[in-house]
């Protein structure tokens, strides 16, 4: 596989990017990174994707992160990528290393827990299950009419709250206290790295809050068709390594080169 196969535009874009004092390459995984399959246990990255990315990952100045809608747990077992490499899981309420809360959004989850304890008191069946930054109410195990109240307890109660994000899933009901979606998740990623420009590349809507974060330097970069924010595209996974490996080249390449020369 070679550079040419990629939009000439993309491939000068690509190349100002390289150039940057601090970069970020941040990317979603399934069906970007790892070919869509039918059963989302069986996705695994595309053999080069490890390699390339823990050598850009290795680079100075150079952060590379997976933001990703799968939970993290699964995300650091499929996508086998080391420590180095930042990994945000449930589209940004879960951070590898650690998410620090503002004070209000400790109190608030403080407050969400006690309620939530005071919701699912005397009920057999149901649990919470308390993460960094959000609180997931679970009622697989109970019976399905408490199951159901629980949950309708929950939804006409603090998911109402000021500054909570909710998720629903088959019998579980999750309380975030920090934004959740890929947008705010680079955002905090940027900051965290110091970066001065950022490539990231998606293939799905939730790819899209992303997109619309980029600016200046920036490049977004769709995986195949369908309406986009994003400033480039390619068709597929193959070609989402091939951009990965022509940014390593040039970085590497750029860094090996004193500025001004
Ligand atoms: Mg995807």
């Amino acid at each position: 596989v070679s550079v040419e196969v990629l939009p000439v535009e993309l491939r000068g874009a690509i190349e100002r990017l390289a150039r940057t004092p601090v970069l970020l390459i941040a990317s979603d995984f399934d069906g970007t990174l790892s070919p869509i399959v039918e059963d989302p246990a069986a996705a695994r990255p595309l053999p080069e994707v490890v390699d390339v990315l823990t050598a850009l990952a290795g680079l100075p100045d150079t952060a590379v992160a997976l933001i990703s809608g799968r939970a993290l747990r699964d995300l650091a077992e499929l996508s086998g990528l080391p420590a180095e490499v930042h990994l945000v899981g449930s589209h940004g309420s879960e951070f590898s290393g650690g998410l620090r809360l503002t004070p209000a959004a400790e109190e608030l989850h403080a407050r969400l827990r006690r309620e939530l304890q005071r919701i699912i008191a005397g009920w057999d069946g149901v649990g919470l299950e308390v993460k960094p930054a959000s609180i997931a109410v679970h009622v697989r195990r109970a019976r399905p009419d408490v199951g159901a109240q629980v949950i309708r307890a929950v939804q006409s109660g603090p998911s109402r709250w000021d500054g909570v994000e909710v998720t629903e899933g088959k019998a579980v009901i999750e309380l975030a206290v920090v934004r959740t979606d890929k947008g705010a998740a680079l955002d905090v990623l940027r900051q965290r790295v110091g970066a001065t420009a950022t490539v990231f590349i998606g293939d799905d809507v939730t790819d899209e809050k992303a997109f619309l974060r980029l600016r200046g330097h920036d490049i977004g970069i769709k995986v195949g068709d369908g309406d986009s924010a994003a400033s480039h595209r390619v068709a597929d996974p193959p070609q989402v390594v091939t951009v990965l490996k022509t940014l390593l080249d040039q970085r590497r390449t750029r860094l090996d080169t004193p500025p001004g020369r």
